[in-house]
């Protein structure tokens, strides 16, 4: 393994999910759904496959009908006009387009500032691409992480390249607000900067939280790469269908570097989830509320098995503390968690340059049935 590499072995959710298997224990690791997405989406799958849609090699750039409806999407919840045919681009997953943008824009040595805890394929992403990541630490705060803007600024230097932002956020749940969004957005146009923004949880947000999308604040619409992803949006995390929307200029630059990654993926998959972008609008809100109502089964359970629970307002992870439990390393507590009470969760610390930083958080997923994050709860609660 290249010394680009090396310092990253196993990702973590490869480790937890292979601990859960192998000792029987209940998943909040690995952020998957337990209950796949529309029937009437997978139906459209079955029915592009039958067909031969898809079957063969699609359009290096997605086939046209799934960049129509990623457009008109966008255009429908934002009011975002992008064109189809110069303007957007599917990818094998929203990873994929972190790592093809990432390949296309940075030159080596680029400085790209990210938030951290940052999910885990962004810092292998800049490291590939032969980067430089400079984190800029979110921090508890009333109850829930946020950003420090001046910390944000300060990361900023001549050899900064880009800025990779992720709202609503994994692991922490934090909904970047408007008025952090406008100094990003600010901090970008005044530094000449590109935007890399991962908004793949852009419909999961909670409490009358309101997710903005980068590309519509004042001058980033032209500096701004947005990713999105149907494995979240639509729970078919299989099917690796992400996108992204940008200028021609960046869409074509992401499409140079993502035609040597894969080329093309997910052919009948691209004609599903354009039917599934199309869905009305009460299937988004259904997906939100029901998601939400598992958030709070999940922090709930949390609170009362003695964790300190973050405020989570975005994406389907709770950030929690582990030390009310007299607990300080959150890598030996989810290393014995599936021992001592059948439960798997993530530990924070492998999103964070700064180790120490993130020692004692801990993630769990809430994209499970009611039933199994009660019963989950339940086995936390034996813990002390
Ligand atoms: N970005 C974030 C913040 C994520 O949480 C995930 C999924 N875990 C991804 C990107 C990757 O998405 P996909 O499965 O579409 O590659
Ligand atoms: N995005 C998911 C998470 O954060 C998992 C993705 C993966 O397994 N790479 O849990």
């Amino acid at each position: 393994l290249n010394r680009r590499l090396a310092e990253f072995g196993t990702t973590i959710f490869a480790e937890m999910s292979a601990l859960a298997l192998s000792t029987g224990s209940i998943n909040l690791g690995q952020g998957f759904p337990d209950t796949d997405g529309p029937e009437e989406v997978r139906e459209a799958a079955v029915r592009a496959l039958r067909e031969g849609h898809g079957n063969q090699y699609p359009p290096g750039p997605g086939v046209p009908e799934l960049r129509t409806a990623i457009a008109a999407h966008q255009q429908r919840r934002y009011g975002l006009s992008y064109d189809p045919d110069a303007e957007v681009l599917v990818t094998a997953g929203a990873t994929e387009a972190i790592a093809a943008a990432l390949l296309a824009l940075l030159e080596p040595g680029d400085e790209v500032v990210a938030l951290e805890p940052y999910y885990d394929s962004y810092a292998a992403s800049i490291a590939m691409a032969g980067g430089t990541r400079v984190p800029v630490t979110l921090r508890p705060d009333a109850g829930a992480f946020r950003l420090d803007l001046d910390e944000l600024r300060a990361a900023v230097t001549p050899r900064t390249r880009l800025l990779l932002i992720n709202t609503p956020h994994n692991p922490t749940g934090t909904v970047l607000t408007r008025a952090e969004l406008t100094a990003v957005a600010e901090l970008a146009v005044e530094r000449d900067l590109l935007v890399v923004t991962d908004e793949v949880y852009e419909h999961l947000v909670y409490d009358g939280a309101e997710h903005i999308p980068l590309a519509t604040l004042p001058g980033m619409r032209e500096r701004t790469v947005t990713i999105g992803s149907a494995g979240k949006t639509f729970s078919f995390t299989g099917w690796k269908v992400g996108w992204v929307t940008s200028t021609p200029e960046l869409v074509t630059a992401v499409r140079s570097a993502k035609q040597f990654l894969t080329y093309v993926a997910s052919g009948p998959f691209q004609y599903a989830v354009a039917e599934a972008l199309a869905l009305p609008d009460a299937y988004f809100e259904t997906f939100r509320r029901d998601m939400q109502t598992k958030r709070d089964i999940l922090a709930a359970g949390l609170t009362e098995a003695g964790f300190e629970v973050y405020d989570t307002t975005g994406t389907y992870f709770i950030t929690t503390d582990i030390r009310p439990l007299g607990e300080t390393d959150g890598f030996a507590f989810c290393r014995s968690l599936p021992e001592r009470a059948g439960v798997v969760a993530i530990p924070n610390a492998v999103f964070y340059d700064h180790r120490e930083a993130g020692a004692p958080f801990v993630r769990f997923a809430f994209c499970k049935r009611a039933e199994v994050l009660k019963e989950a709860a339940e086995r936390l609660r034996q813990l002390s």
